[in-house]
């Protein structure tokens, strides 16, 4: 079973890249599952059709002890396995906490048994903060395989190479690597060439771009991921391009963060002067 985490800034596409891809892998055939780490509890959204999902907090916090696998784990599009870790009330406790509930939770339930067969297991993780709770898949050994979703904005990339600190400083006493950055555009300039670069100069790969396509949002709003709703679309495509290219991946590393002089110069390079 692969165990991938996703990364990236608040709000640069990690939930909707996630289950896109995802979506693709389910379709060459894949069997995975999905655990959503944001209290937002929005990662499972466009596969189950809906929000309808109680968290695995909600759960305990209504249910107590006595919860079955069915209970927070629910089917979704392409026989997907579906989980939301859910979070405090907003400005009480600590979310990261809900992941590490979450992921034991779900340990003890046998979800990651091999009965269940998983090919995958996503963790679609908030924020750039690599560190406490949400640093968990990386640092317990749950994920050893991240990407970071990222674009051409100086904030997605300065993110994306603070993640890579948070990677390195786990990666150098254990399994966990950087499989790569997705790039999923924001149309700034010479954006391909400049994420191709960073992603070098990191010691990783550009492993996709992703075109930004107001049918990413069409589909949305019809609760669905682009493959579902618009299997014929060109954003579909993507999507699937991008499940078999990360299907595919073999290049793992302990990315090599840059300091900050050299990364507003990768900015200036391509940004500005490109
Ligand atoms: P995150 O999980 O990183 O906070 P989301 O996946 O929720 O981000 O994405 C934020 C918004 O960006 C969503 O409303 C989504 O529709 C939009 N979005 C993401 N990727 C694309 C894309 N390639 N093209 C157009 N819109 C996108
Ligand atoms: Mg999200």
């Amino acid at each position: 079973m692969r165990k991938v985490a996703i990364y990236g800034k608040g709000g640069i596409g990690k939930s909707t890249t996630t289950q896109n891809t995802v979506a693709g892998l389910a379709e060459m055939g894949k069997k995975v599952m999905v655990v959503g780490c944001d209290p937002k509890a929005d990662s499972t959204r466009l596969l189950l059709g809906g929000l309808a999902q109680k968290s695995v907090l909600d759960t305990l916090r209504e249910e107590g002890e006595d919860v079955e696998l069915d209970d927070v784990a629910r089917p979704g599009f392409g026989n997907t396995v579906c989980v939301e870790s859910g979070g405090p009330e907003p400005g009480v406790g600590c979310a990261g906490r809900g992941i590490i509930t979450s992921i034991n939770l779900l340990e003890q339930l046998g979800a990651y048994e091999e009965d269940k067969a998983l090919d995958y297991v996503f963790y679609d993780v908030l924020g750039d903060v690599v560190c406490g709770g949400f640093a968990m898949p990386i640092r317990e050994g749950k994920a050893e395989e991240i990407y970071i979703v990222v674009s051409g904005e100086m904030m997605a990339m300065y993110a994306a190479n603070n993640i890579c600190k948070g990677i390195k400083k786990y990666a150098d006493a254990g399994r966990v690597r950087l499989g790569g950055l997705i790039c999923n555009s924001r149309m700034v300039d010479n954006e391909e060439a400049m994420i191709k670069a960073f992603a070098e100069k990191l010691g990783t790969q550009m492993i996709y771009f992703l075109p930004r396509d107001n049918m990413v949002q069409r589909a949305e709003i019809n609760r669905k991921t682009v493959i579902d709703h618009a299997p014929e679309h060109g954003q579909a495509q993507h999507y699937r391009d991008l499940a078999k290219t990360m299907d595919e991946n073999d290049m793992f590393v302990i990315p090599k963060p840059l300091p900050i002089p050299e990364l507003e110069k990768t900015l200036m390079d391509y940004g500005l002067f490109g």
